[in-house]
């Protein structure tokens, strides 16, 4: 498969070379600017020092938010650059602009280990259409592309894809990390392997679910998404999220399911309200009496237990979307309960999926799960086994003897 034997930064030699390094910069910010969560800049250290302390000439390239209309001073890099140079204690400089004259002069002025951060690359409106000029002005400047942007990974824009047309193209580590740990599971898990699906929509999750199914022992559905399967089983489902027009398929990955001897969880019962409202009042009903004025918002204690109870024999676990509305206090037990019994669980845990990120970091058990993506999009791609165009793009590890003049092994 193309994803696999790709070239690391562990096997460059960079004194003294001109490293474009493409790094996930998209930090949260709040109205006056300032970074409200670093963790995708703290992510990308591990590949910048190693860079910095190999004497490349380091130059970082991120988007930030969505430019719509060319520079504009709210979605400059300037914030995520000046947290950078906090968090390695060294400077970091900033252009001016991405391939102008500021840029250049000041790529082409770096010393060995010297930082410099382009401007947000989306300022260019090139960047989004992989445009192959734009990628070719973007190499100039360097002689050596690291992406290490797993966020962007199934993205195919000019610098997280475009650039290894020009360059020799390495993974950094935390794309390689993010391949390994759920390449692992995905390929040669330990089981019982235990999948938990969540959030709002199944046409959102329909090909996880289908690739899923191939690989898992026992996979749970939570979540909006289970309306549709309870309504497709005959269950009143009441104002609960549900696509009507989904039901065959529905139907159809229930079967699936039964053939492959996959074991199917859905919610037993559910926490229920007649709005969707963070005071709205909240009770409990079986599944198969949910009132036609109600809304399921999330899973309820009988269901908290079965969903438990797997994810503890469970010796690799997979979690992609929450199985409640967790932004509202009221119907966040669901979503604790879940990533407690993840965190207690002494399984491989994998968290994908940004929303599902974001509950274990908010409620606290980030530290007890083996491996939160850094990539909601790219991370629910590769679980669909879909090649990645940021990852498929690198150089592979060649087979036999080498003159690449990059690698360490030719040097
Ligand atoms: P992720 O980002 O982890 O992949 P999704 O984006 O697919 O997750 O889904 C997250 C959203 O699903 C959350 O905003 C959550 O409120 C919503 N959600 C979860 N359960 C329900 C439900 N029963 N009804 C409506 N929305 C729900
Ligand atoms: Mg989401």
């Amino acid at each position: 498969m193309s994803m696999k034997n790709k070239m690391t930064i562990s096997d460059i030699y960079f004194a003294g070379r001109r490293v474009i390094a493409r790094v996930d910069f998209n930090v949260p910010l709040d109205k006056d600017g300032n970074i409200t969560d670093d963790n995708r800049i703290v992510g990308a250290l591990p590949t910048i020092r190693y860079l910095v302390e190999n004497d490349a000439k380091v130059i970082l390239v991120s988007h930030l938010g969505r430019p719509k209309n060319g520079p504009e001073a709210k979605f400059s890099m300037k914030p995520a650059a000046e947290r950078l140079a906090q968090l390695l204690g060294r400077p970091v400089m900033l252009a001016a602009d991405v391939i102008g004259p500021d840029a250049k002069a000041k790529a082409a002025a770096l010393k060995n280990g010297e930082i410099l951060m382009l401007e947000n690359v989306r300022f260019h409106k090139e960047e989004e259409k992989n445009d192959p000029a734009f990628a070719k002005e973007l190499a100039s400047m360097a002689e050596l592309f690291v992406n290490d942007a797993f966020g962007t990974a199934h993205r195919a824009h000019a610098s997280t894809a475009g650039l290894a047309d020009y360059l020799p193209a390495v993974c950094g580590f935390l794309i390689k990390k993010e391949l390994d740990i759920m390449g692992k599971a995905l390929d040669n898990p330990e089981r019982p392997f235990v999948a938990i699906l969540g959030g709002a929509k199944v046409s959102d999750k329909i090909s996880v679910i289908e690739s899923l199914l191939d690989k898992v022992d026992t996979l749970i559905i939570g979540g909006g998404m289970a309306y549709t399967f309870l309504k497709a089983q005959g269950h009143n489902v009441g104002k609960s999220l549900c696509e009507l027009d989904r039901l065959e398929l529905a139907n159809e990955l229930l079967a699936k399911a039964a053939a492959k001897n996959v074991k199917f969880l859905l919610p037993l019962d559910n926490v229920v309200a007649k709005e969707f409202k963070a005071d709205a009042e909240a009770f409990a009903v079986d599944s198969t009496e949910i009132p036609d004025d109600c809304m399921g918002l999330d899973i309820g204690p009988k269901t908290i237990e079965l969903f438990s109870a797997a994810i503890k024999e469970a010796k690799t676990v997979i979690w992609n979307g929450p199985p409640g509305v967790f932004e509202f206090e009221k119907f966040a037990n669901g979503t604790r309960k879940i990533a407690e019994a993840l965190a207690n669980s002494g399984a491989i845990s994998i968290v994908g999926g940004g929303d599902s990120a974001a509950a274990v970091e908010q409620l606290g058990f980030a530290d007890k799960i083996t491996h939160i993506s850094t990539g909601g999009g790219a991370s629910l791609e590769f679980l669909e086994g879909k090649d990645l165009p940021g990852i498929s793009c690198l150089t592979e590890i060649p087979s036999g003897s080498c003159d690449c003049s990059s690698c360490s092994g030719c040097h």
